[in-house]
């Protein structure tokens, strides 16, 4: 037990309310436990942690994310993993915005902390809570590396015809301004098992990946490089998402300061948190969504449409960027489970190669599989993303420079 544990890598996914954590083996991909601590700061918080096949559930006030992480390890300790004495050799911690800076997964210390911390203005929802996990586990696990990976990272590279961003550009350079993308971790890691699923090198591979989950992004690959991304500056630009509106006029946010008078804090909770398939329909769960489309809710039915629209229109600028593809591929929680997504978003293409086979589709396999007839041109494949596990391999490379 004691190497193998050592060889263990502890991923952190920390939010403004909650630490996401999963101790797996980066090599083996064997997930020793996982769980999240949910509602940091409110009197019903709670923890969730699942190793082997036992979940245990606890409910007790957590103050913040250091007595939520402590919480973490006293249960790793008393369901068999006790970390500070087995040890691990890293931790990976997801971090949201890196902003010019970070491109790479990075080793942190006091300046890698300053500097994150710096970038909160371009990420002030999502870098201090991130920063909230790496200092609390710094504190708690002081002798093991710690690593940074950025969302943002694999995007780093976008040409600037596609990062650029059509407005004043001394006023774009002076505040950051340009299309840094999110999601990337997922991006990269799928796009790869794309590759590899076709069995071809990436370079050879064009490709589009929609990554659809809670938060939804879209991306243009080629030969392994992403050339265009939905997400920009922040995670709200692109497509349809469970509360954030994704593409609008530029000229609403002025509009509904003057019509509505909304400050600008208030046009940001609207955009981020009220609007998308909740401000639509109410609801921005997507089954909920299915169960309110099929008893025959209209609005329900709308958000559906506009989130298809969308997608489509994406597909659509994506693929003549490209200039054709060899696949389009499905991830995340809705773009791994809903069937009837990703035959809409796909429907009517075949004179583009672009076919969806109805038996694959709907079969209920949960790996990642080719859904397209196997003489279509294109690929359309369903692949699970593994975020956490794409951390976990990154921790432990750089932590392998330091050996
Ligand atoms: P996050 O962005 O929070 O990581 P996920 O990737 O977990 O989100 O995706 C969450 C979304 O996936 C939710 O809208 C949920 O309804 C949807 N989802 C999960 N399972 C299914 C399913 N079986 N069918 C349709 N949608 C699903």
């Amino acid at each position: 037990m004691g190497k193998a544990a050592r060889n263990r890598v502890l991923v952190i996914n920390s939010g403004s309310s909650s630490i996401k954590y999963q101790l797996l083996d980066p090599e083996s991909s064997v997930v020793a436990a996982s769980g999240i601590v949910e509602r940091i700061g409110e009197d019903d918080s709670a923890i969730e942690h699942r190793a082997e096949s036992a979940t245990t559930e606890r409910r007790v006030a957590i103050a913040d994310h250091t007595a939520g992480l402590r919480l973490v390890f006293e249960t790793f300790a008393a369901t068999g993993h006790d970390l500070e004495k087995e040890g691990v050799r890293a931790v990976g911690h997801r971090v949201v915005h890196g902003g010019e800076v970070f491109y790479r997964p990075t080793l942190i210390d006091d300046d890698v902390v300053a500097a994150i911390a710096d970038l909160a203005a371009l990420a002030p929802l999502h870098n201090p809570a991130n920063l909230a996990g790496i200092e609390s586990a710094r504190a708690l696990l002081p002798g093991v590396p710690q690593v940074a990976v950025f969302d943002t990272a694999f995007f780093h590279g976008l040409p600037a015809a596609a990062k650029t961003y059509a407005i004043d550009a001394k006023v774009a350079a002076a505040h950051g301004i340009r299309k840094y993308g999110f999601h990337g971790t997922s991006h990269e890691y799928v796009s790869g098992r794309v590759s590899e699923l076709l069995g071809r090198d990436a370079f050879e591979v064009n490709q589009i990946v929609f990554h659809l989950g809670n938060g939804a992004s879209a991306s243009a690959i080629r030969g392994g490089r992403p050339v265009d991304t939905s997400m920009g500056l922040t995670p709200l630009e692109g497509l349809v998402m469970g509360t954030r509106s994704g593409d609008l006029d530029p000229g609403i946010v002025a509009h509904l300061a003057r019509s509505a008078h909304l400050d600008i804090d208030q046009i940001d909770t609207l955009l981020n948190r009220d609007s998308g398939l909740k401000g639509l329909s109410g609801v921005n769960d997507f089954r909920e969504l299915r169960r309110r489309i099929d008893s025959g809710d209209e609005a329900a039915r709308l958000a559906y449409e506009v989130y298809i629209h969308r997608l489509r229109r994406y597909l659509g600028a994506y693929l003549i960027e490209l200039g054709g593809v060899d696949a389009i591929t499905f991830t995340a929680g809705v773009g791994e489970n809903s069937p009837q997504v990703r035959a809409d978003a796909l429907a009517g293409l075949a004179r583009f190669g672009i076919e969806v086979d109805p038996a694959a589709n709907t079969a209920g396999d949960r790996t990642a599989r080719r859904i397209s007839p196997p003489d279509a041109p294109v690929a359309v494949l369903v692949v699970p993303t593994n975020e956490e596990l794409a951390i976990a391999r990154s921790a432990r490379r750089v932590v392998e420079r330091l050996d």
